[in-house]
């Protein structure tokens, strides 16, 4: 038998992978706040495995009803048992079907979910506006994506094919990828007349995890739905309008610039749900999760990529480079808002340009 959070359950020969912990943890704490704030909880768990994320929901975030799906017929005697067969029983459906057409039949039948968790493997694209066509308006649809070589530019062409997105590969690529995926979710939404707004954006170092919520109001615009720019010469970056795609050149070297997109520019997170989500992981103590629910807030709403130490250090030909700590506290007192990504710990996410950062760092050089 494991544990995890309240629930108990055994493995068998479903898929599990308990480094993922933290995408489970955050959102049974998004869910339990759904649940206080809303007044009910009915999630779809379209894609259960061996049911983890259905035994958490109803145990820890409190879901009235839970419908847990799995596609693959063979897991059924696991998950009754890990669902139904000891004392922590959920209230719901329990079916074995192919999810797609699942999700087909819920947004014909006008069956809407508050929560809609999908833990999608490899490309997510098919179940973007099969997930939102589920999800009630106001409520909240939380995908996994393991498309990263696609996501990052490793597979130009597979990114094209699957998200109608050119995708280049540079130093903030895995931002990128959660970015890209936003931006997929806003566009279906936008053709559904609809908008969405992102709640969390979370890389685990394997596999990407967006939560957004769905709003009646169209979010899209081409300020916040566009591309970025990255110059491989000097390593500065900046976001691109559709507009000005036929003339874009780096602004510090005026050389062509690298273009990704489009993608989501806007918010990565909402800070103010992330706090309630916060104030919650403290009553539970759970103390590594307020931490990173600190980094989530910070970053939130900073440009769209960030300058990793290494970057800064061989572009600048610095010698040695200051402590993070140093970096980020020198560009605050400059006026800049800077923060750590939650990305990647060895970087910096500022709205200073790169050549500000190497002139910072070169004055702080041990
Ligand atoms: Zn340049």
């Amino acid at each position: 038998m494991y544990q995890e959070g309240k629930a108990q359950f055994e493995i068998g020969v479903a898929f599990f992978r308990s480094a993922t912990q933290v995408v489970r943890d955050l959102g049974v704490l998004a869910a339990a706040i759904y649940r206080q704030t809303q007044g009910k909880l009915r999630v779809l768990d379209g894609m259960a495995g061996c049911g983890v994320r259905s035994l958490r929901y109803a145990l820890e975030s409190d879901a009235n009803w839970v419908w847990t799906n799995e596609g693959n017929p063979e897991l059924e005697p696991l998950l009754r048992q890990n669902l139904q067969g000891n004392s922590q029983t959920v209230p719901g459906q329990l079916t074995f079907e192919n999810v797609q057409r699942l999700l087909h039949r819920c947004a014909a039948n006008r069956d809407y979910f508050d929560l809609v968790d999908l833990d999608c493997f490899g490309d997510s694209m098919p179940y973007l506006s099969l997930g939102l066509g589920a999800t009630r308006i106001g409520g909240l649809l939380y995908l996994t994506s393991t498309d990263g070589r696609s996501l990052t530019g490793h597979l130009p062409l597979n990114s094209l094919r699957s998200y109608g997105v050119v995708a280049r590969s540079h130093p903030a690529a895995q931002e990128q990828a959660l970015r890209i995926l936003l931006g997929a979710l806003q566009q279906q939404a936008a053709s559904m007349g609809l908008g969405m707004e992102p709640v969390l954006s979370l890389f685990t170092g394997q596999t990407y995890r967006v939560m957004v919520r769905l709003v009646h109001k169209t979010q899209l615009q081409t300020h916040n739905y566009g591309f970025l720019g990255y110059c491989h010469r000097c390593g500065e970056y900046q976001t691109v309008d559709w507009l000005k795609l036929g003339r874009v050149n780096c602004e510090k070297c005026d050389r062509p610039a690298t273009i990704t997109g489009p993608m989501w520019l806007g918010p990565l997170h909402d800070r103010f749900y992330l706090a309630a989500m916060q104030t919650l992981a403290q009553a539970w103590q759970w103390s590594k999760r307020v931490d990173l629910l600190t980094t989530l807030q910070a970053e939130a709403t900073l440009p769209p990529y960030f300058y990793r130490l290494g970057e800064i250090g061989k572009r600048g030909k610095l010698h040695g480079l200051p402590s993070r700590e140093a970096l980020i506290s020198a560009l605050i007192a400059q006026g800049f808002s800077a923060t750590t990504p939650h990305v990647d710990s060895q970087a910096v996410k500022t709205t200073a340009c790169l050549g500000d950062c190497v002139a910072i760092a070169r004055r702080l050089q041990p």
